[in-house]
């Protein structure tokens, strides 16, 4: 994917404060410093539209930005991070409830994982809260430069297993390398033909 432009919206926390909902939207979730920013920034083909933050945790905002003028990425806050306060942490879950169970143009959501976690009870929890409301999910597995190409493809095996899907659905991806940046487009592509049709 070319991108030719991409620019930052609008951050926002109400449902009235969300930008019109004119475009095909794809929202990114995953832990804190999982590298979310990093991987927007990849499949943007930008450095810095996505800030990383040095402390992780910190914005407690839904991020919108404009792609292309075809696609709206939102990015949500990071979650299970222990330093964040519990007063924070009471509102993320309503917040992004809310945006995800309303949003009507949002069209699927790209969760992001460390390949070096095992997936646990909140990935499970959070793609079976989406699947109830047949929200299409798409599972990246992240910062597999970190690991050599035997110990990846065993990882992937895990997380599979542990995710009960096959290991060939989960995208292994890199910031650091860009691996997985197409394969991770064409999903995102499929996920956006369909506009419209999703109930
Ligand atoms: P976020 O909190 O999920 O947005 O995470 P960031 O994108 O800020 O990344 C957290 C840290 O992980 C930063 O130090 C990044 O440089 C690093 N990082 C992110 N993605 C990758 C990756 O694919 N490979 C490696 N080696 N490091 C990464």
């Amino acid at each position: 994917m070319i991108v030719t432009s991409a620019e930052f919206v609008k951050s926002a926390v109400r449902e009235q404060d969300y930008p019109a909902p004119d475009l095909p939207e794809i929202a990114f979730a995953g832990r804190s410093n999982v590298g979310k920013s990093s991987l927007i920034n990849v499949l943007v083909d930008r450095r810095r539209l996505v800030k990383t933050s040095a402390t992780p945790g910190r914005t407690q905002l839904l991020n919108f930005f404009r792609i292309n003028d075809r696609f709206c990425f939102v990015d949500l806050p990071g979650y299970g991070y222990a330093k964040v306060p519990e007063s924070v942490r009471r509102q993320w879950g309503p917040m992004v409830e809310r945006y995800l169970a309303k949003r009507g143009c949002l069209q699927g959501v790209i969760l992001i994982i460390d390949i070096r976690r095992t997936p646990k009870e909140e990935e499970l929890d959070f793609l079976q809260w989406l699947s109830d409301r047949r929200m299409p999910a798409r599972i990246v597995l992240t910062k597999v430069d970190k690991l050599s190409k035997s110990r990846r493809q065993q990882r992937r095996r895990v997380a599979a297993d542990a995710l009960s899907t096959a290991p060939e659905d989960l995208v292994l991806f890199s910031a650091k390398t860009r691996q997985g940046r197409p394969d991770l487009w064409a999903h995102i592509l499929a996920m956006t033909v369909g506009e419209g049709a999703r109930p």
